[in-house]
């Protein structure tokens, strides 16, 4: 019965994901009615308009998010997707904005992360609709809009005390289940860093967020001796740092000035260890160059309590437990300004600890060092016992679709399924995929979207439960 309701959807869920696709929801600045940009606006309004024809109720929350349901019953079971999408970057063969079905495939922008998903998610609420099956829990779709920056839109939704789910699933990661995520702590740190002294540094950037390792950084190195310059321009020569780094140092005798530019390589905050931190390997080729005073003190600084580790051990903050592993540590953009240096650090904790645990040695040593604190955002962990009835059911479903057992997930962290409780990430890719989220060529197959339908179809009943 409700195997031919989806198999009837099956053709306007891919229309409707190439529609949605080609709205360009990328977060922006706010604006009148737009808290997180007019794009991801435009995704929200076309998606309830979507749901209103498709039969849903329907509501806006305060333009950040929107909800669409069936059913009655005191209860809601809820699925949590986003329509918000990461700027689309270069190097796309077909055009990120275009929704082109090609290949068995459909490509563009957010696909997959989020819209592809939350769509999926509606359209498996109207097949049961179609269906007619009576069920004794609602079922709510809920859509965000700065899911990528922050979850903003979740919150409010919480705070302005609209209902909150007693079972849900966000289908924004992997599957089977993802039972565990870390807990995060983001500092914006910083210190004296005066230009003073001969050799010193007069502009400094790097990286692009708090949750990536930085990449790249550069710095302007000015020393007014044309044999301190060719000191620098020798070191650079000889500098050997880590696999897949590089860099490169260009002499301006005019202004009398180096210009370094340091690549490392890039990584997701929660696997640090991925990458290579590119502002650990020019604090490396500064050291012996002598910076001086607080500039100096800052790169030895910097080099003795964090430099290339990922896992915090100086820091004083290095552990781990059996269900989600080590802390991580990422660092992820620098800058100056007003002589002082700012730089992020993205921790991700274990579940089972708590975060005092980690502040307390953290301040400590921050205290001690001379370090201030700009900024601290905080994510606690999430951690659902397997045996749960939530994770249970989900992990039932997904056998009884696929056939297979996989283990279930513990990650670093960061979705949507610690913005309200009994929430939990499930899907939408599955084991051993590749990943195009965040890249060019994002891309979502016909044959994984309709498998993702039959599955979340089936979790809402299963977790709503038929009437008897
Ligand atoms: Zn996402």
């Amino acid at each position: 019965m409700l195997e031919k309701h989806l198999k009837n959807i099956e053709e306007d869920l891919l229309t409707a994901i190439r529609e949605c696709v080609r709205i360009p929801s990328v977060g922006g600045d706010p604006e009148e009615g737009a808290p997180f940009g007019a794009g991801p606006r435009k995704a929200l309004d076309w998606t309830l308009a979507l749901a209103d024809r498709l039969g849903f109720r329907t509501k806006m929350v305060d333009s950040a998010a929107g909800w669409a349901e069936i059913g009655t019953g005191d209860e809601m079971v809820a699925v949590l997707g986003h329509l918000d999408v990461v700027p689309e970057g270069k190097g796309w063969s077909v055009d990120p904005w275009g929704g082109e079905l090609k290949d068995g495939m459909i490509w563009g922008r957010g696909v997959l992360d989020d819209k592809g998903p939350s769509i999926t998610a509606l359209f498996a609420a109207k097949g049961i609709l179609d269906s007619g099956i009576q069920l004794k829990r609602r079922v709510r779709i809920i859509f965000g809009t700065n899911e990528e920056r922050g979850s903003k839109c979740m919150k409010r939704y919480v705070e302005l005390g609209e209902d909150l789910p007693v079972a849900g699933f966000t289908p924004d990661a992997e599957y089977p289940v993802i039972y565990a995520e870390k807990g995060i702590l983001t500092y914006t740190l910083s210190m004296p860093f005066a230009p003073e002294g001969e050799r010193k540094i007069t502009s400094f950037s790097g990286g692009v967020a708090a949750n990536v390792v930085m990449a790249e950084v550069s710095a302007l190195l000015a020393d007014p001796r044309p044999e301190g310059r060719k000191e620098i321009l020798r070191a650079a020569e000889a500098w050997k740092g880590p696999e897949r780094s590089f860099l490169t140092a260009t002499e301006n005798e005019a202004d009398g000035t180096v210009f370094l530019e340091m690549k490392g390589h890039p990584a997701h905050g929660s696997t640090p260890e991925k990458g290579v931190n590119a502002l650990a390997c020019l604090a490396d080729f500064l050291l012996p160059l002598k910076l001086e005073r607080e500039q100096g003190k800052f790169f030895e600084t910097f080099s003795r309590l964090i430099g290339f580790e990922t896992d915090g051990a100086s820091l004083g903050v290095a552990m781990k437990d059996d269900i989600s592993g080590p802390l991580t540590a990422c660092v992820g953009v620098v800058s100056m300004k007003d002589g002082r240096v700012t730089f992020t650090v993205n921790f991700r904790y274990p579940v089972t600890k708590k975060e005092q645990e980690i502040t307390e040695p953290l301040l400590a040593a921050f205290r001690e060092n001379g370090i201030t604190v700009e900024n601290l955002s905080s994510a606690d962990p999430l951690y659902m016992p397997p045996d749960s009835r939530l994770v249970s059911t989900l992990r039932k479903i997904y056998r009884e679709e696929t056939g297979t057992d996989p283990d279930l997930l513990a990650i670093g962290g960061g979705t949507y399924a610690k913005t309200m409780p009994n929430v939990v990430a499930f899907g939408p890719v599955f084991p051993g995929q590749t990943y195009t989220i965040h890249e060019e060529d994002e891309k979502w197959s016909v044959e994984d979207i309709l498998k993702n339908l039959r599955i979340m179809a089936k979790v809402m009943v299963e977790l709503a439960e038929v009437k008897e």
